[in-house]
């Protein structure tokens, strides 16, 4: 008898969903392949902390990759690699495959802009001798993680002549870092009263960047000049240069493994890092495909995809046409939407995994798990599916197949 299966539970080994972690599936040798991988994962998100860093970083890898400038007068054949880039700030990779372009592309999209603090175009000033700047927040973030932290400042300062300027500073060992103040526990008893998303106010996000004075015996303002006569000292600007800047704080900690069993990776910008990485290397990696392959590293998620580097723009349609153009005889408006209605995309970002910490923010039965694999959603949106996409059926069927023959660890969400 004790040799005997219970049919029910026999039943049920067939007809149920047996969702498994990924490492109960897997071999030594992959686990520590996959640990291995995500070595390069980490020093991506240490090296670069911006769209305008991701785009420059994944332009020249892919160059010694074998990717070049897309050009509109050359002709490319299965296997060529191209890449185009939207103002220093976006970046779509296409790898030529032997179908013509006619029959669509598969594309991957992920995000390279995260939340951030960014310096406003008139941000410098001095209050009680200590010289402070303003900033606008960029995405969502959760104010009162801010202060406190140690910040690095990166972007590009561009003068009225053309003349650009990267800024960089405070990631690196022996820079200055710049931080948010926050009040001491034993003044803060109205900050204590105030509401959970207004303990820390946007406009109570200036940023802590000096507090020497030029020295005069005479004068106002001195503090605030010092940084002015450092500033151009360092890059010949001055405060009206703050007007055409894109300066955006990050946090300037260094990415760690998180755990005693180094299990998961702590670190700013995940979202949607954590996709963009994969996405890239993926492209580098890609034999020549048979559908083209087309990545689209793209800016301004985080504030609705607008603007001329978001995905409202028309980039990746301008894209798509410059490439049917060239190898499409027949190059017409339809062509172009013919190809466009064939392609297949995985549009990437982050699912918010289950955290027991916070269990009723999630619906247990329909959260990604840690560890549980790739995590798909069929849908988003929230209240009656407002804001969604909704995949059609037949497509997760086929993306589904696709995993299962691959043995891909999976999961929706
Ligand atoms: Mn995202």
């Amino acid at each position: 008898m004790k040799d005997e299966k219970n049919p029910a539970q026999e039943l049920k080994e067939k007809l149920f969903a047996q969702p498994k972690h990924a490492a109960l599936r897997m071999s030594d040798e992959e686990i520590a392949s996959a640990f291995e991988w995500c070595e390069g994962y980490k020093s991506f998100l240490d090296e670069n902390r911006t769209e305008r860093e991701i785009t420059a970083f994944s332009q020249k890898l892919a160059e010694s990759r074998g990717f070049e400038k897309f050009d509109s007068s050359k002709k490319y054949s299965a296997g060529d690699k191209v890449w185009f880039n939207v103002k220093e700030k976006a970046i779509i990779l296409a790898v030529f495959g032997t179908r013509p372009l006619s029959d669509g592309v598969k594309i991957a999209a992920a995000h390279i802009d995260s939340p951030r603090l960014d310096v406003k175009p008139n941000p410098l000033y001095e209050d009680c001798e200590i010289a402070l700047l303003k900033t606008h927040y960029y995405g969502g973030i959760k104010k009162y993680q801010w202060p406190t932290v140690p910040l690095s400042l990166h972007g590009v300062i561009v003068k009225a002549d053309g003349e650009k300027l990267t800024v960089s500073i405070g990631d690196r060992d022996g820079e200055p870092q710049f931080v948010i103040t926050d009040l001491l526990p034993h003044l803060d008893s109205t900050m204590g009263e105030r509401k959970a998303s207004q303990v820390i106010k946007g406009e109570e996000l200036n940023i802590l960047v000096g507090s020497l004075p030029f020295r005069s015996d005479e004068g106002s303002d001195l503090v605030k000049l010092n940084i002015m006569k450092l500033l151009n000292e360092k890059y010949g600007i001055t405060e009206s240069d703050f007007l055409s800047a894109e300066l955006e704080l990050v946090p300037a900690a260094r990415v760690s493994d998180i755990g005693f069993d180094r299990s998961l990776i702590g670190g700013y910008g995940h979202d949607d890092r954590v996709c963009a990485y994969p996405a890239l290397m993926a492209a580098l990696d890609c034999p020549t495909p048979s559908y083209t392959t087309v990545t689209v590293l793209t800016d301004k998620e985080e504030i609705g995809s607008v603007g001329a580097t978001g995905m409202q723009a028309r980039y990746f349609e301008n894209a798509m046409a410059e490439l049917i153009a060239l190898t499409t005889p027949a190059y017409s408006e339809l062509t172009l939407r013919r190809a466009l209605r064939a392609c297949r995309m995985l549009s990437c970002d982050v699912s918010a995994g289950f955290d027991p910490l916070y269990a009723s923010a999630f619906e247990k039965k329909n959260a990604a798990l840690m560890g549980h694999g790739v995590c798909y959603n069929k849908f988003t949106g929230s209240r009656g599916k407002s804001g969604s996409n909704d995949a059609n059926a037949e497509y997760m069927a086929q993306l589904r197949a696709t995993l299962e023959k691959h043995e891909v660890a999976f999961q929706t969400a």
